[in-house]
């Protein structure tokens, strides 16, 4: 494409969504992705083997509105979800399944009642917060949030006017459940509801999935509805065609609006003028100009790696230095014969808060979990292992040493529970996060481009004072999940993004 009007670097689902709102509107995209392929994380790698078509996760869903606003069905994305998207399911100490589905069925309150004829009575209640808490987050992503001391109370203040009474209006009880939620850990906010630790602890793993945070950490609430948002309950889902049919609708949706995508084509800097975008150059030596370059590349990499310190503000370069990576999640795929006894749905490995808070001490002090947090899915033969903690720094040693062991481990703490699982296995590769920083190009190896963490959401991300998606660099803009709205699969920080730059644009 020569002249484009915008260029998105990175092909991530946000980068995706990003410049398909904005090809939508009528501007000239080009999309430059460093792999071969593109989709980010949601697209696997050719060095995993036998799992490459996989990507390195389970579920994700893109919001209903994106979805609809990009006419993705008309491009292949079914609507519906994935047939397994089944239960959450804990193993218990006596070989029976603690079985939880985000809904009051009677599978769900038969065996939480096994545990605690209490805690049974108290899961609807519980349920409908959680589904009216997330309700109120998925409103509170969608909101821009302000610059603080740039704020512009007019453009910025009528939003957030608007939320504030979508928060009254949750009732007296539940607003003030939200609030203090969010700074609760994850141990203070199960003991509130449940006195049955194989239940609190179950749903205390999902309050630390994908951060390095413990059970006994501050604002594992926030985390809880975070992740019971993107996954619609406890339980992973996906589409019926799974994280590459997503990908494909969106490529299919941004050429359909005349965008084009360029892959193995890496930005190996943005040029910037007098703090104003020029383009960008690519590692091949050929310059590109555009008036706008979103990124969806994390936060960190964008500003201090691809435009670089000299043409920042030096107090913004601290910042950008200060943003909290800390990847400490690795991803072990298991070939198997199929008898690996493992059922349907997403198991989680996580027996009690303390057992949970345990695993995190191993991260804090640069070491795997030699007991890890485990969440389990599997399709057809291939069994997938989420394994919390994998830190990216580790003490003495380097994951090159580490990874047999982080295999080891996983194997180890899964065949514990399912007795047929050790020999089943035909192939095993894992991913650690060396390889989600080198692969995948994710600093540190975070997911999340960023930890979500209390001092690092809604007006602090990524940075306080920049959360509206714009950079000290006129015309850049960052969309991936580091920004305000991300976090997961969901599409909406680049969502966001594009909406700022269109409004910028309309201000002329
Ligand atoms: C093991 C694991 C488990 C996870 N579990 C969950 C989960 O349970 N639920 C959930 O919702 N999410 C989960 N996630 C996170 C989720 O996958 C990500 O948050 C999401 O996919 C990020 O999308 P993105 O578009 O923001 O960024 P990415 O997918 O990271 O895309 C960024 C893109 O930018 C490209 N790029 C970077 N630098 C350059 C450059 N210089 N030039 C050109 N291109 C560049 C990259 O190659 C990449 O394609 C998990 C992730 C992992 C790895």
């Amino acid at each position: 494409m020569a002249n484009p009007d915008i260029i998105v670097i990175g092909a991530g689902h946000n980068g995706l969504v990003a410049a398909t709102y904005l090809a939508r509107a009528g501007r000239k995209v080009l999309v430059l992705e460093r792999r071969e392929v593109p989709g980010g994380q949601l697209a696997g790698d050719a060095r995993i083997g036998a799992f490459a078509t996989r990507p390195i996760h389970a579920g994700g869903q893109l919001r209903a509105d994106i979805v609809r606003d990009l006419g993705l069905a008309n491009h292949g994305l079914a609507s519906e979800a994935s047939a397994d998207a089944g239960a959450y399911l804990a193993p218990l100490p006596d070989g029976r399944m603690l079985r939880l589905a985000a809904s009051t069925d009677a599978a769900t309150l038969d065996s939480i009642r096994a545990l605690s004829p209490r805690d049974a009575e108290r899961w609807p209640e519980f349920v409908r917060f959680m589904n009216s808490a997330a309700a109120y987050l998925e409103a509170g992503q969608a909101t821009p949030m302000p610059r603080l001391a740039n704020a512009d109370l007019l453009e910025q203040g009528r939003p957030l006017a608007a939320l504030a009474w979508k928060l009254r209006r949750l009732g007296r009880t539940d607003m003030f459940r939200f609030m203090r939620v969010l700074t609760m850990s994850a141990v203070e906010f199960a003991e509130e509801w449940f006195e049955s630790e194989p239940l609190r602890a179950a749903i205390g793993a999902v309050a630390i999935h994908g951060v390095s945070i413990g059970s006994m950490s501050a604002g594992g609430g926030y985390v809880l509805i975070h992740n019971w948002l993107n996954r619609g309950g406890l339980a992973h889902r996906g589409t019926r065609g799974g994280a590459q049919d997503m990908v494909n609708a969106l490529v299919a949706a941004l050429r359909a609006r005349g965008g084009e995508l360029r892959t193995s084509a890496p930005v190996a800097q943005v040029l910037v003028e007098r703090q104003v975008v020029r383009g960008v150059r690519l590692e091949s030596g050929e310059e590109i100009l555009a008036g706008t370059v979103l990124s969806d590349a994390d936060p960190r990499r964008t500003l201090l790696g691809l435009v670089g310190a000299p043409e920042l503000p030096p107090e913004f370069v601290w910042q950008a230095q200060s943003i909290k990576m800390r990847g400490s999640v690795a991803k072990v795929h298991v070939l198997t014969d199929g008898q690996h006894g493992i059922p349907g749905g997403t198991v989680v490995i996580a027996p009690t808060t303390k057992y949970l808070e345990r695993a995190y001490d191993a991260a804090k002090y640069g070491q795997v979990s030699e007991h890890p947090y485990l969440e389990l899915t599997h399709s057809g033969d291939v069994v997938s292992i989420h394994y919390q903690f994998a830190p990216y720094s580790l003490r003495g040693g380097d994951w090159q040493a580490m990874r047999a062991t982080l295999e080891r481990r996983a194997i180890a703490t899964v065949s514990e529970r399912f007795a047929g699982f050790r020999d089943s296995i035909r192939e095993v590769r894992s991913i650690t996060p060396f390889d989600l920083e080198q692969t995948w190009a994710l600093t540190e190896g975070d997911l999340n481009h960023g930890q979500l963490i209390l001092d690092q959401l809604l007006f602090m991300r990524p940075i306080p004072g920049w959360s509206d998606h714009r950079t000290p660099v006129d015309g850049l803009y960052l969309c991936g999940s580091g920004v305000h709205g991300g976090g997961g699969v969901s599409g909406v920080s680049g969502r966001n993004a594009a909406r700022r730059v269109l409004r910028v644009s309309a201000r002329g």
